[in-house]
Order: structure tokens, then sequence, then C-alpha cells
């Protein structure tokens, strides 16, 4: 058993909006072990209390501003006001660097996703922020939630695929690899038909592509993808 103190470190962050530090914890890169990965990448740990999206949200004690690192740097002055007028005017001033569970994750999230929307993020910066909130419901078999924000989530990854500011996020994500996740969630969501056709998008990359794993990811899915929605139609017609 690791403790939970020697896994996690002080990360000190400036506030993007007012500028201020503060610092946050973060999870050590290698300390903690894989139990398992779902098939839209949500990873359980054998240390589930140190999982690293409990802790990928900043929130500035001082103004509340709540962001992720590849949030934009700089805000621009209309989005400072409007930060000022719906954030921090409002804010009680709260600290959320230290020890974080679930329920408190949540809330970092949502003061994330607000800020996201009032300063006009990338779309893959708010799909980030809707898939992680989702995997934290999953985590807490809260399944409404979850696919509550899952929908939310494909909703910004196509935005973000038609816009293609897919890399903005996340430096490891390919084309082909969004197009297998949109698949994915569309799966979960069972929209099986839209499921198929993305999933059949990525499948198109198979002789251009280094990415051979998402690749078979895609063709097991796919297949999963095509058996369910026989299954559900099946279902409709004896219903
Ligand atoms: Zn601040």
């Amino acid at each position: 058993m690791i403790d939970k103190v020697s896994a996690l470190y002080d990360k000190s962050c400036t506030c993007r909006h007012c500028q201020k530090s503060f610092t946050t914890k973060r999870v050590k890169s290698g300390s903690l072990t894989i139990v398992h990965r779902d098939h839209d990448f949500y990873t359980r740990f054998k240390e589930q209390s140190l999982n690293p999206i409990l802790y990928t949200v900043n929130v500035c004690p001082a103004c509340g501003f709540a962001f992720t690192d590849p949030f934009k740097e700089k805000l621009a002055p209309w989005e400072k006001q409007v930060v000022d007028e719906q954030i921090s005017a409002k804010w009680t001033p709260k600290d959320f660097g230290s020890i974080r569970q679930a329920p408190e994750a949540i809330v970092t999230y949502k003061l994330a996703i607000y800020a996201a929307e009032m300063t006009d993020q990338p779309h893959s910066v708010k799909a980030g922020l809707y898939l992680r909130l989702a995997w934290l419901y999953r985590s807490l078999e809260r399944f409404a939630e979850e696919f509550r924000f899952i929908g939310m989530a494909v909703d910004e990854y196509e935005l973000s695929y038609i816009h293609s500011d897919y890399a903005r996020a996340d430096k490891d994500m390919s084309e082909v690899r969004l197009l297998y996740l949109i698949g994915e969630l569309y799966r979960r969501l069972q929209k099986f038909d839209l499921a198929i056709n993305y999933f059949g998008k990525a499948l198109a990359f198979r002789n251009t592509t280094i990415e051979s794993g998402i690749i078979r990811m895609a063709q097991d899915q796919w297949q999963l993808a095509r058996e369910e929605y026989k299954e559900k139609q099946n279902e409709q017609k004896i219903g």
C-alpha cells in the first residue's frame, strides 16, 4: 500500500485570471498500478483514491477561477470582465489544494466547466472536462449523471473534430483516436448507428496510421456495436 502523502506533491500554479499564486496537489507519475482501462480510456488504479483525474483541475482559492493546464494562457479583456462578474463576485474563498475525494473533485470539474463556458475555451478542452466528470460519476456508480456528461462530452468532441482543435487539450489525441473515442462514447449512449459510423471512419485509417492498437479496438468495438444494434432492433420488434 503506498501512502497518500508520498504519492502526492504540491504543484504551484498561477491563476490565469487574477495572477495570484497557489498550490494544488498532483499525483507523482509512476506511483500507481493500473488495474483496468475501459474502452473510452478511463483508467482504474489499484490506488483509486489517487486517480490523477481527481487532481486535474486547478481552482484559484482567491478568485474562484478553475482551469486545467490546456486552458488558454491569457484571457481577453471581455473574458476577464465576465469572470469578474459571473465567478469572482460570487466566490467565497475556498481551498481545493489538499487531498480530494470524488465529491470534491466533481465540484472542481463543475467550476472548470462553468469557467470554460464563460471564457470560450476550445471544444477539446471542454470535451476533456465533461468526459473526466463522467468518469468520476462512473467511479461512484452514478450512471444517470455519467451518461448525461458522456452526452455532453461527445457533442464537444464532435465539434472538436469539425474544428480540428483536438490536439489542443491533449497532445496524444490524433484524428484516428478521436474518431474511435466518439464512436465508443456513442456506443455507450446506445446510439449504435452513430457509433458504427464513427468506428468506420476510424477504420478507414487502417493502412495509414501507426496506431495499430486503436485500429484493433475500433475493429472490436465496431463488431460489438453491430451486435448490440441488432439485439436492440430485435427487442423493438418483439416489444
Ligand atoms: Zn484567481
